[in-house]
């Protein structure tokens, strides 16, 4: 289709409106996918190790009974097993984490 749009006849000006529209439709899901969710917090991360993190609370050392991210005042749920943790801007930590900075609410 290398003609100008208005010397397009009726079928062609339809195929490209097609074309167009479906281009338009995925747009949002492109950028959705764009905007995926930040990666999980490794404990091998030196912030993470610098404030003994760990993915599941209960194996811990020093960790009071029920404390864990999900629990924890700086904590954000993104989801029903992750959330946003301030000490770690850009990563998500596990609800079952936790580390020597936990605050309680
Ligand atoms: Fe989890 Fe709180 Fe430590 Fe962040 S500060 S990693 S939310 S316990």
């Amino acid at each position: 289709m290398d003609k100008p749009l208005d010397e397009l006849g009726d079928p062609q000006r339809r195929t490209l409106l097609k074309r167009a529209a479906w281009g338009l439709s995925i747009a949002p899901a492109t950028l959705a996918a764009l905007a995926a969710e930040p990666a999980l917090l490794s404990v091998q991360d030196p912030a993470a190790k610098a404030v003994h993190y760990v993915e599941d609370a209960s194996h811990a050392q020093g960790a009071a009974s029920g404390a864990d991210c999900s629990s924890c005042s700086i904590y954000g749920a993104t989801g029903a097993d992750r959330g946003t943790c301030t000490l770690f801007p850009g990563k998500l930590v596990k609800a079952t984490g936790w580390c020597s900075s936990w605050s309680g609410m």
